[in-house]
């Protein structure tokens, strides 16, 4: 198992912590961004970009079911964006374990950051990357 992207994502080893995202916040005006980008969108400052830990919790925004998947992929899968406490709000795909029908997740949520295989296919199953899942828990 590898991760997908180590620059976007923090997996720590040491007992007691857990995984997150890595973005960027301006040390100008104070917008956090991810992924990372190297100029500041919102001030336009170059080189004002340092690394923060974001993401570890987030609210569900908007959500989908897609009923077609690109290779490498299955469907039916939800589609999701996140609002992040820190300010981004990222597209991302939901950890397994929970069935994919209508219902099961509701806008407003509060979700938690899991770290997953990108898909449990031949081509992603040894691919970690990033997901959210409900925080409540309610897996199966
Ligand atoms: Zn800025």
């Amino acid at each position: 198992m590898k991760i997908l992207n180590p620059d976007n994502l923090r997996v720590p080893t040491e007992p007691g912590k857990t995984p997150c995202l890595l973005g960027n916040r301006c040390r100008d005006c104070g917008i956090v961004v991810f992924p990372k980008m190297p100029v500041c969108p919102s001030c336009h400052t170059n080189g004002a970009m340092v690394e923060v830990e974001i993401g570890r919790t987030g609210k569900l925004y908007s959500h989908t079911i897609s009923h077609f998947a690109p290779a490498g992929f299955t469907a039916p899968a939800f589609q999701i964006f996140v609002d992040l406490p820190e300010g981004p709000r990222i597209f991302s795909l939901v950890g397994a374990g929970l069935p994919v029908e209508r219902g099961v997740l509701e806008d407003g949520m509060e979700m938690q950051l899991v770290v997953e295989p990108l898909a449990d296919t031949p081509e992603h199953r040894d691919e970690l990357t990033y997901k959210f899942v409900p925080a409540n828990g309610a897996r199966t």
